[in-house]
């Protein structure tokens, strides 16, 4: 895309996807719903944020606090690329099982930044999570992560209409398979930093002094769709794509297995992604949680 559209080299840029794949990680691995490295004379953050539980999930809402439950634990070793506040190396995100009102219906997302080697005392196991209070979808089933650097280009609301324009009339008249939108733009999928792969339109948030946040990371229902599996299935997964016939309006197509498109088994919203935002700007670090789902 970069010689067809020149404009667009100068936009690359990297995200690293993070793969999630079910295993077994240890709290000194990287994983996405793994055990943590925690220091066992730190308690285990729960949420007491009652009135922002929505009352429609039709669970039995909890009354005591709900211990809050590990999403990521990504160590600077693994990916450098992450912007680790100084003195630390491990940046590790927990949310709260349930649909919160105030971030538009997902959970609530906490991230700390730690020095892994200050935790001489770790704790051995977590308070586990409480499945009756809980989103059963934001549950997420132990994975560990195998980071992949891809290059990358803005999703087509973060280009200019002018440049949305010239990219559809390539698509109407280039002989080719490849939409833009589909297998060209950002990386779909759990992954850190890079462009935001918006579902919905562009929603860059600004933190409180007004700076415009980055992309910290994303955190997917589905590592790809019915379209971007096509460019974005790592090669290694390739000789696992099955088929299978099927029926659109009577006529047989095929239609690919693509393997472990849900590999945390977790749901945010309608096939959602959590995308959460930071301030390197400003020295405490906000971190902004934003969903869209189609
Ligand atoms: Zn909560
Ligand atoms: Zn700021």
């Amino acid at each position: 895309m970069g010689q067809t559209f020149t404009e667009l080299a100068k936009m690359a840029r990297t995200t690293v996807r993070l793969h999630p794949q079910p295993g077994t990680p240890g709290r000194d691995d990287s994983s996405m719903g793994g055990p943590l490295l925690w220091p066992s004379d730190e308690q285990w953050p729960r949420c007491a944020q009652f009135d922002q539980h929505d009352s429609f999930s039709g669970i039995d809402l909890p009354t005591d606090p709900l211990p809050l439950v590990a999403v990521l634990q990504i160590f600077a070793r693994d990916v450098p690329e992450l912007p680790f506040p100084q003195g630390t190396d491990l940046c590790q995100v927990l949310w709260c099982p349930l649909d919160h009102d105030d971030v538009g219906c997902a959970p609530a997302v906490t991230v700390l930044w730690r020095d892994s080697s200050s935790i001489s005392d770790p704790l051995l196991e977590h308070p586990p999570a409480d499945p009756l209070h809980s989103e059963d979808d934001y549950l997420p089933r132990p994975c560990v992560l195998s980071p992949e650097r891809v290059t990358e280009y803005p999703d087509p609301g973060d280009l200019s209409w002018d440049f949305q324009q010239r990219i559809q009339q390539w698509e109407n008249e280039a002989i080719h398979d490849w939409s833009y939108f589909y297998h060209l733009l950002a990386a779909p999928g759990t992954k850190v930093g890079g462009w935001v792969a918006w579902i919905q339109d562009p929603a860059w948030p600004a933190c409180e002094a007004g700076h415009e946040m980055q992309h910290l990371l994303t955190i997917a229902s589905r590592e790809s769709d019915g379209q971007s599996w096509k460019t974005w299935t790592p090669v290694e997964d390739r000789g696992r794509l099955g088929w299978h016939p099927s029926n659109v309006n009577g006529r047989p197509v095929r239609v690919p297995l693509v393997p472990d498109q849900e590999p945390a088994d977790i749901m945010i919203g309608d096939a959602g992604s959590l995308y959460v935002f930071t301030c390197t700007r400003c020295d405490h670090r906000p971190t902004l949680a934003l969903m869209q789902c189609s």
